[in-house]
């Protein structure tokens, strides 16, 4: 992969409480712009349209070898299923495609990130209408890599994806929550229970 190619990650997957890109994962606490493995974000908003007003609700970022440890732990027919969501309602065919520069251009790769977010991949509802959604990213180093994310999920899609985490999966999110997660107790019981997608 040729990585000065990729697009810097917008301001949209940068940390709120910093303003700048993610520094540590969530759960083995590497620090991201040293290591060669992609990483995830998400980041879940409240959002109140009337008021114009929006409050993150929990945002991380979790290295590959996190998510694959996290992922290897769901149950079979818990991953099938969520496959099978995606398969069937995943709007891939409506989304940006982004196409790689050669490293002997010399401009800006052009990436406009609202254009892979302002809708739910899954439900195309807009996103300035919705009250909850989260935003996925996968990134490397301080670079975003523009592929089957970034994407929105509106609150109406997770309501779907949770149904279909089977109740031994749920159980074990809550134990890798409990082992593994250091942010603020709050957060926690949020984090309890919700698939990673990215
Ligand atoms: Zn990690």
């Amino acid at each position: 992969m040729f990585f000065h190619d990729l697009p810097e990650i917008p301001e949209e997957f940068h940390n709120s409480e910093t303003g700048a890109p993610f520094t540590h994962c969530m759960v083995c606490e590497c620090e991201l712009a040293l290591e060669t493995q992609p990483y995830s974000i998400e980041r879940a908003i409240r959002h109140y349209p009337e008021m114009e007003l929006k409050s993150v609700v929990f945002e991380y970022a979790m290295c590959a070898k996190c998510l694959h440890a996290l992922e290897k732990d769901l149950s079979e027919s818990t991953k099938q299923a969520i496959a099978g969501y995606f398969a069937e309602h995943f709007r891939a065919a409506e989304r940006p495609t982004w196409t790689r520069l050669t490293s002997e251009e010399e401009v800006e790769p052009d990436f406009t990130c609202s254009d892979w977010i302002d809708q739910c991949s899954i439900k195309g509802v807009e996103r300035a209408e919705l009250y909850e959604y989260s935003l996925y990213a996968r990134c490397i180093g301080d670079r975003i890599i523009p592929d089957v994310a970034p994407y929105m999920i509106s609150g109406l899609a997770q309501d779907d994806l949770i149904e279909l985490f089977s109740n031994k999966s749920l159980g074990f999110m809550d134990g890798f929550t409990d082992k593994y997660f250091t942010g603020p107790p709050e957060l926690k019981e949020l984090f309890k229970g919700r698939p990673i997608l990215v």
